[in-house]
């Protein structure tokens, strides 16, 4: 009988005091005697709940019963019957509320690490199998037009180049990986996994396009003449948003997507690159979500003096995840809770010497269940910084909607896609991730990439029968 109080096996991570200046790895992933260990604390479920947690329905007790066996590639493979990319989820699938969550050894002490698993199962055949040629169907020469490269575009990419399509991804970055490469940082997902990924695609005959904007320097009616029969975009979410306070336009105030991509996409942290920022004595970081702990830990490591984080409500209504918020404040950012910026002040130059905020209070839950925030008087304090990122959230890039009126959006600029195929307002045009559901996340991004794949190969072969 299992002793259904052991704690799940600890994952060895990287002392704070020395990570919080480097951009490498902070969790360092489990030996093989860790995740064998953690393993056999499945109960192996009939009913699997944690898949049922699962937003792909990974066959969870099955992958883990394999590596309860050694079998690490049986493991590998398990998994990948339901999505490609398990090095990606297994560091940044938010499981505690997921796979994890439905855990039934959580209910008298931690559940599985289910997430820690699958990055083990996944790191294991990656150090083992270098990359090499995948299989695939014969090729049908037929084209097809993949818009954005983030998660959803990798893998929608990938499974129809696997179905012998003659794929073309198409990225206005130099680069392709979307959010995985400009947004989330090195420290908690290596560019190494993502330029893997990029090599299964050319192995799969994917044409890359990268320096292309879909909608400036070809429109969809352009593509559509050129002979693609189908696109799928998936331009993701990357508009960010602001709090129109005064002060917003001061010198030293940034968007978290501005930061992120100039940290991580322009290398401003390397010296020797011909784009750096200027160096942060005292940064504040407003929001409470994924985006807002990525930015902060970033700011620290760009070597700031001190990391402040305003954050509205308080620690328990936060949105990122727990792990991300915790590592944070191992690193040293200090937070804010219940504090709300009104104005960011200037020094006199045009550059940010300080952010006003005033103090907060919860009120009545809301008829969504969130308690409202609401200000307290004569509360106002201003924190000394001189650079201010704002991570208060994105919407979906309006650049494709402006160059095509024939695709339908909704109100907040989400691509409108009939939810079973995927497919827009415009004949042969789906659409999925980011773009239409607005800022979510990679394990939804890439269920709609695959998704997607499936639609049109449907529709293509209907069309061709
Ligand atoms: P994206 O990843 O946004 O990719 C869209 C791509 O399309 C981009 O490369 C963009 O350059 C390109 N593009 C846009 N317009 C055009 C055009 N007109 N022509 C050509 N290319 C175009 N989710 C999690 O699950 N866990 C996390 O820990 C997590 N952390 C996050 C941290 C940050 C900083 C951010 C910003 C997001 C995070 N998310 C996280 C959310 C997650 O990354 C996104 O939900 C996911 O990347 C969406 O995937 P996507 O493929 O729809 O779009
Ligand atoms: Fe859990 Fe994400 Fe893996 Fe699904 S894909 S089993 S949610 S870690
Ligand atoms: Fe294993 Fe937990 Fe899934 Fe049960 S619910 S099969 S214990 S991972």
């Amino acid at each position: 009988m299992a002793d259904m109080t052991s704690p799940r096996t600890s994952m060895p991570e990287r002392d704070p005091r020395l990570r919080r200046r480097t951009f490498e790895e902070v969790s360092l992933g489990y030996t093989e005697e860790m995740a064998v260990a953690e393993a056999n604390r499945c109960l192996q479920c009939k009913h699997a709940p944690c898949t049922a947690g699962c937003p792909v329905n990974v066959r969870i007790p099955e992958f883990i019963a394999k590596i309860a066996a050694r079998d690490f590639e049986g493991a590998y493979q398990a998994i990948t019957q339901t999505h490609g990319a398990p090095a990606i989820t297994g560091r940044v699938c938010p499981q505690e509320t997921q796979c994890e969550a439905k855990c039934v050894r959580g209910i008298k002490s931690e559940p599985v690490a289910i997430g820690r698993l699958e990055r083990f199962a996944a790191d294991w055949h990656m150090a083992q199998k270098p990359a090499f040629a995948l299989p695939k169907l014969p090729a049908n020469y037929t084209h097809v037009a993949v818009v954005g490269s983030g998660p959803a575009g990798l893998t929608c990419a990938h499974d129809l180049a696997q179905l012998g399509y003659a794929v073309t991804l198409f990225e206005s970055f130099h680069t392709v990986g979307g959010v995985l490469v400009y947004g989330i940082p090195e420290f908690r997902l290596p560019k190494t996994i993502i330029r893997r990924a990029e090599a299964d695609l050319r192995s799969l005959g994917v044409q890359i396009k990268t320096n292309t904007v879909v909608g400036r320097v070809v429109t969809l009616d352009e593509l559509m003449e050129e002979g693609y029969r189908a696109i799928f975009l998936s331009t993701g979410a990357g508009l960010p948003k602001f709090m129109n306070i005064s002060g917003e336009g001061l010198a030293g105030v940034y968007s978290a997507n501005e930061y992120l991509t100039r940290v991580n996409l322009m290398h401003a942290w390397n010296p020797d690159y011909e784009t750096p920022l200027i160096k942060s004595r005292s940064v504040a970081v407003v929001g409470g979500g994924n985006v807002a702990m990525d930015a902060a830990r970033c700011a620290m490591r760009m070597g700031a003096d001190e990391v402040h984080l305003i954050y509205r409500r308080s620690e328990a209504e936060m949105p990122a995840r727990a792990e991300e918020v915790h590592h944070a404040k191992e690193e040293g950012i200090q937070f804010h809770f219940l504090s709300n910026p009104v104005a960011v002040t200037n020094n006199g130059s045009g550059h940010a010497s300080g952010l006003t905020c005033v103090k907060m209070e919860l009120g009545e839950a809301d008829s969504s269940g969130r308690r409202t925030a609401r200000t307290l008087e004569d509360s106002e304090f201003t924190l000394k910084v001189d650079t201010v990122i704002m991570a208060l959230g994105t919407s979906p890039n309006p650049l494709i909607r402006m160059a095509d009126p024939n695709l339908n959006v909704d109100r907040k600029g989400c691509i409108i896609v009939d939810e079973q195929t995927l497919h827009t307002s415009r004949e042969g045009v789906y659409a999925g991730g980011d773009a239409v559901t607005g800022a979510a996340t990679v394990i939804l991004a890439m269920g709609a990439g695959k998704l997607a794949a499936q639609s049109i190969a449907r529709a293509l072969e209907t069309q061709s029968d």
